[in-house]
């Protein structure tokens, strides 16, 4: 990916994306090869819209989603990302029909597998979840 993929997916060109995020990224790349963003860091409202809670770490620019084909790949990513220092992930499932609370949210059907990560300075370290 590159660091321009971090940029909010609205379309608001807002890209908070940190420079140790971005480092990590590229570690965990040259053990993995390249992978998918399918969300970067995040503008306050399009991170509501998307369902995610303002102390979200995208929003700071502490977080990437991955996207994940099948569970070997999911297994790679994971692997990579400890080896390049991440120290909180997130292995999401996805959603079959998902539909978002918000009524201004346009979000609706199928989303595909992701792995979270994130090195939020403020968060809790050593964790999967
Ligand atoms: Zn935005
Ligand atoms: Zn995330």
């Amino acid at each position: 990916m590159t660091r321009e993929d971090l940029a909010c997916h609205c379309g608001c060109g807002t890209n908070k994306a940190q420079d140790l995020l971005w480092q990590m990224i590229q570690k965990m790349e040259e053990v993995a090869g390249s992978q998918e963003a399918s969300s970067g860091t995040r503008c306050l409202s399009y991170n509501r819209k998307f369902g995610s809670e303002d102390t979200s770490s995208h929003i700071p620019g502490w977080a990437v989603d991955v996207r994940v084909k099948d569970n070997h790949h999911r297994w790679q990513i994971i692997t990579a990302a400890i080896l390049a220092g991440f120290n909180r992930i997130e292995a999401n499932a996805g959603f079959e029909n998902y539909r978002c609370l918000n009524p201004k949210c346009r979000r609706k059907g199928a989303f595909r597998p992701w792995v979270h990560l994130d090195c939020d300075p403020a968060k809790p370290k050593e964790t999967i979840f």
